[in-house]
C-alpha cells in the first residue's frame, strides 16, 4: 500500500478495497514506527476525523482523484487546531487559528493530513539540521542529513510514511531535499501558489509546491493548488490547466539547454556521469541537447544571501514577545523584554540571518549592498529570460543540470561552518531568483565509498508558467527508467 501512487491508491478507495480510515491507519502505523524525526506533531484525533469526513464525501459522491489520499504537511504552512513551529522554538506551543490557503484546498478536497513535518527553523538551511526539534535522517543513509529546510517533507515521501508532501522553496528548500532523498518535488512559477498562511522567510522567494513519489502525483496536487487567491497580492490569476493530462506530450525535437558551468561548481564525478546518462535517456525520447552559457552563476549566492537575509530580517520583526508563540511574564521594559525573547528562543541560524539582514538594511549598506543585489538579480533573471526567448535563434525550452554539486553530507559534517551549506545552494538558486519554476528528479546513486548510495537528483528549469512542460519531461523520463521506484 506504501508504495502505490495516488491514481492507483483512489482507485483502491473507489473500488472499497480499504476504507479512507483503513488507510489512514497503515500511514499512522508506520509514522509510530519511523526513527528518522520527519514527524514532529501527530494528532490523531483530527486526522481520523478528516478521514471521517473524507468518508462523508465519497457517500455524497463529492469526492474527487485527491479524496481519501493521506497528506502530511511541512510546518510552516499554518494549520487551524494543529501546532505550526515552523521549526522553531519561539513557535513551540503555537496553534494557528485559520488555515494557510493550500491547507484550505487540499481540506476541501478531502485530503488527509497525517501530521506536520519537521523543517529547519524559519526554513533557512540546507540540511534541516537547525531545527529546534533535531535533524531529520536520511532514510537512505540514517548517518546522512536529508537535506533542507523541507527535509521532513522529502525524507517522509521517501520512507513511505506519505504518498505525498506539502513543501517550501525559497532558494531550493523542495529541489535539494526531495535530490538528497530521491523523490520528485516541484518548485511552481513564483507567486502561482498562494502564500497566504505561510510562515515567511524571505516573501519575494519563497513559494510552496509538492514532494511526491513521481511527476505524475505532484501534477494531480498541482491541479488542486495553483488558482487565485485574493488573500495574497503576489498570486496571479493563471488560466486553468490540467497539468495531469498534459503529461504525455511527445518530447521530439525539444531544445534542452546544458549550461557547462553547472558542473563546473565542484560537482562530484559521480553527479556528472549520472546527469549525463539521464541527458542521454532525453536523447533517445528525441530531445536535442544545445550546449548553453550562464556567465552569472559566481552571483547566484552572494545576491540570494543579501536579500533573503534582508526580507527574513524584515519578517521575523512580527515575533515581538507579545502576538505570537511563548511570551517572557518578567521583563524591566520593552526593549529588555525583546532582546530576553528573541535570544533566549531563536536559534543561531535565524540570529544569523537577522544580523545581516538588519546589518545589509542599515543606512551605510542599503546601496552599497541591499539595491547592488536587487539590480545583480534583474541581471540574473534576464540571462535566464532570454535562454527561454523563442525570438533567439539557439532558445531553449529548458535547461537541465544537477540540483546539488553533492549527494546528502553526513549530520554534523557542515553544521559548524554555514558558508559551507551556502555554497551547496548554488544550483537551486538561478530558478529561485528569477522566479522560474523547477522540478528534481531522481536520476541514480552515488558509488564512492564516504557516501555510497546517496540518491542523486536532476534538475529540471523550465520559462514561466511552463509547469506542464517540466512536468512532462518528468514524466517521461520516469516512464524509461526506475530511480524514482527505489526505496530505502
Ligand atoms: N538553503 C537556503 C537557505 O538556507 C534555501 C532555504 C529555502 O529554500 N527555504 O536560505
Amino acid at each position: 500500500m506504501y508504495n502505490k501512487t495516488i491514481k492507483e491508491l483512489s482507485i483502491l478507495l473507489k473500488k472499497k478495497k480499504i476504507s479512507i480510515t483503513e488507510l489512514t491507519i497503515l500511514f499512522l502505523k508506520k509514522i509510530y514506527k519511523n526513527n528518522i524525526n520527519a514527524f514532529i506533531n501527530i494528532n490523531e484525533e483530527l486526522t481520523l476525523k478528516q478521514a471521517k469526513i473524507a468518508e462523508k464525501k465519497f457517500f455524497n459522491k463529492e469526492n474527487t482523484i485527491l479524496t481519501g489520499i493521506p497528506i502530511a504537511h511541512k510546518d510552516v504552512f499554518v494549520t487551524k487546531g494543529w501546532k505550526t513551529t515552523a521549526g522553531s522554538k519561539i513557535l513551540k506551543n503555537y496553534i494557528s487559528p485559520f488555515d494557510a490557503f493550500i491547507i484550505k484546498k487540499l481540506n476541501f478536497e478531502g485530503m488527509i493530513t497525517l501530521g506536520k513535518l519537521n523543517c529547519d527553523e524559519f526554513a533557512m538551511g540546507s540540511s534541516n539540521e537547525n531545527s529546534f526539534f533535531g535533524p531529520v535522517k536520511n532514510p537512505w543513509d540514517k548517518k546522512a542529513v536529508s537535506g533542507g529546510s523541507s527535509g521532513g517533507s522529502a525524507a517522509a515521501v521517501a520512507a513511505r510514511l506519505t504518498p505525498v508532501a506539502t513543501a517550501t522553496d525559497t532558494g531550493g528548500s523542495i529541489r535539494q531535499p526531495s535530490s538528497f532523498c530521491g523523490v520528485t518535488g516541484i518548485k511552481p512559477t513564483y507567486g502561482s501558489v498562494s502564500r497566504f498562511g505561510i510562515i515567511s522567510f524571505a516573501s519575494s522567494l519563497d513559494q510552496a509546491g509538492i514532494i511526491a513519489k513521481n511527476a505524475e502525483d505532484c501534477a494531480l496536487l498541482l491541479n488542486s493548488i495553483i488558482c487565485k487567491d485574493k488573500s495574497d497580492l503576489t498570486n496571479i490569476k493563471r488560466p486553468k490547466e490540467n497539468f495531469y493530462k498534459n503529461l504525455n506530450c511527445n518530447l521530439q525535437n525539444i531544445k534542452i539547454g546544458i549550461p557547462k558551468e553547472f558542473f563546473n561548481q565542484n560537482i562530484s564525478e559521480d553527479i556528472k556521469i549520472n546527469i549525463e546518462n539521464a541527458l542521454n535517456e532525453f536523447k533517445k525520447l528525441g530531445a536535442n541537447l544545445i550546449n548553453i552559457k550562464l556567465y552569472k552563476t559566481e552571483l547566484y549566492i552572494p545576491t540570494y544571501y543579501i536579500i533573503s537575509s534582508a526580507e527574513a530580517y524584515s519578517n521575523l520583526s512580527r515575533f515581538d514577545g507579545i502576538r505570537f508563540g511563548i511570551k517572557h511574564k518578567k521583563y524591566k521594559n520593552i526593549i529588555k523584554m525583546y532582546k530576553k525573547y528573541r535570544s533566549d528562543n531563536f536559534g543561531n541560524e535565524v540570529k544569523l540571518r537577522i544580523l545581516i539582514g538588519s546589518h545589509i538594511l542599515s543606512d551605510n549598506f542599503y546601496n552599497k549592498c541591499y539595491l547592488q543585489a536587487q539590480k545583480i538579480r534583474r541581471i540574473i533573471t534576464n540571462e535566464l529570460k532570454e535562454i527561454f526567448n523563442k525570438k533567439n535563434k539557439n532558445y531553449c525550452d529548458v535547461i537541465i543540470g544537477p540540483v546539488s554539486p553533492t549527494v546528502a553530507w553526513n549530520i554534523k559534517e557542515k553544521k559548524r561552518n554555514p558558508i559551507l551549506n551556502y555554497i551547496s545552494d548554488i544550483l537551486t538558486l538561478p530558478s529561485s531568483l528569477s522566479g522560474l519554476p523547477s522540478i528534481s528528479i531522481p536520476c541514480g546513486f552515488s558509488k564512492y565509498k564516504t557516501n555510497k548510495n546517496r540518491p542523486i537528483g536532476l534538475q529540471i528549469i523550465g520559462n514561466y508558467f511552463n509547469e506542464s512542460k517540466i512536468l512532462n519531461l518528468a514524466y517521461k523520463f520516469q516512464q524509461v527508467t526506475d530511480w524514482h521506484t527505489k526505496i530505502p
